[in-house]
């Protein structure tokens, strides 16, 4: 079971006290942006098996969103953090590649 501590509160939710809002750090593009950046923005997503930035609620706790890196093969879980971080943050993207030596980052 994937169990995230909402950074906002601190308890340790399990993921069905929590909804997922999907991939983490999207760049919007709104009208008068072009078609390929609104089509990529609407619809194109990451789905790696590994690491991952996603958007979590604590739905049944404080209702706050906050972002989750972790990884998809073995729901390891590298750190949450404020959903309005615009980047990952340093300390868990350095917690990443020690654990994840291969891994390419997040962009
Ligand atoms: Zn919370």
């Amino acid at each position: 079971m994937l169990i995230l501590e909402c950074p906002y509160c601190g308890v340790k939710a399990e993921e069905t006290e929590l909804a997922p809002g999907g991939e983490a750090h999207l760049k919007r593009f709104g009208p008068g942006s072009p078609d390929e950046d609104f089509e990529a923005y609407m619809f194109a997503r990451k789905n790696p098996k590994g690491v991952h930035f996603e958007r979590w609620r604590h739905a049944y706790g404080c209702g706050k969103w906050f972002l989750a890196a972790r990884c998809t093969a073995t729901l390891e879980v590298f750190g949450t953090y404020p959903a309005q971080t615009t980047e990952p943050p340093a300390d868990i993207v350095a917690k990443i590649m020690a654990k994840r030596p291969d891994w390419k980052g997040y962009k």
